[in-house]
């Protein structure tokens, strides 16, 4: 089975914060309308960018680092703080979630590991080859691959992460990777509902187009980071933000991406755009049925 455990923590009296994804501990409430992520040097500074940035709107407002229990968090606007009754859904945008850096430091060192073989045979037990399941064992390299094959995110472009509507939470949808199944969970994560649906559409094709024009995003290399979608019960209030810069580093001068190019190693694309153009396409079939 896939371990699961939806992080709801009472953060306000108005609804239980929920995060889809990441490790349960790396957050904890802030005060008035802000929660604290665990500090990370690369994502604070790619916040404080931001903060000056065309984005700014699309972000969570940065507002600084704050100490608690003798540990460093980034403190940031609470993205579910405005909602009454939220559903939320964390989308991972781009063609791979690993940096180059990464994928070349686990080639050059490539350790077998335990962990990563039981996370692979609890999604597909069928997975591991005979030398792998012999040695209970697969190096890094090998699973950062697999794993990207499995769901959305080699072909489409993104994946869904984690789902929470009223009445449920849904987050095993690892294996979500054709259109048909993303349309689903979609639907699933708009009850259906054809305006709101619409308004998704909207929202993007805006975001869009502030992408391809903000300087931040021309000269980053965004991996790992979330499109976090939130709606309330009546399907009014909707919106769309960027999270999570552990992963974006910036390029060296003078060089920019176009984030609709396949990626080759070296190129550093990440097919940021590619995806949020097919997500558009899948939302926007769903709104015109
Ligand atoms: P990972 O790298 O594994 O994706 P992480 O530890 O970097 O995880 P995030 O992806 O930043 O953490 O956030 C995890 C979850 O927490 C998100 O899916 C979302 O549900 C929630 N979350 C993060 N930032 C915010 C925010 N500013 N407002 C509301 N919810 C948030
Ligand atoms: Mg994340
Ligand atoms: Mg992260």
């Amino acid at each position: 089975m896939v371990h699961w455990s939806p992080f709801l923590q009472c953060f306000k009296k108005k609804y239980p914060w929920v995060q889809l994804a990441g490790h349960a501990g790396n957050f904890k409430a802030g005060e008035g309308g802000t929660i604290l992520k665990k500090h990370c040097n690369r994502e604070a500074k790619c916040l404080k960018k931001l903060m000056g940035d065309l984005l700014r709107s699309y972000v969570p407002e940065y507002k600084g680092d704050v100490e608690r229990d003798g540990e460093k968090f980034m403190e940031m606007e609470d993205l579910l703080g405005d909602f009454d009754t939220p559903a939320v859904m964390d989308c991972k945008m781009g063609i791979r979630t690993y940096l180059e850096d990464e994928l070349v430091k686990a080639r050059s060192n490539p350790k077998l590991r335990k962990d990563m073989y039981q996370k692979m045979i609890e999604i597909d037990p069928t997975e591991p080859t005979k030398e792998e399941n012999a040695a209970k064992a697969v190096t890094k390299p090998r699973y950062m691959v697999w794993r990207e094959s499995i769901s959305s995110t080699s072909t489409q472009g993104f994946r869904i992460e984690g789902i929470k509507v009223r009445w449920s939470v849904e987050q095993r949808l690892q294996m979500t990777k054709t259109k048909d199944q993303v349309a689903e969970a979609f639907k699933f994560f708009t009850d259906g509902n054809q305006s709101l649906q619409k308004k998704y559409v909207q929202k993007l094709m805006a975001l869009r187009a502030t992408l391809e024009n903000s300087t931040f995003f021309q000269t980053h290399e965004v991996i790992g980071s979330s499109l976090l979608f939130v709606h309330d019960k009546e399907g009014s209030h909707v919106g769309v933000s960027l999270i999570d810069f552990g992963k974006t580093m910036s390029l060296p001068e003078g060089q920019t991406l176009d984030h609709r190019l396949p990626w080759k190693e070296g190129n550093r694309e990440d097919g940021y755009l590619y995806g949020l153009d097919n997500m558009i396409a899948v939302f926007n079939t769903l709104a015109d049925c």
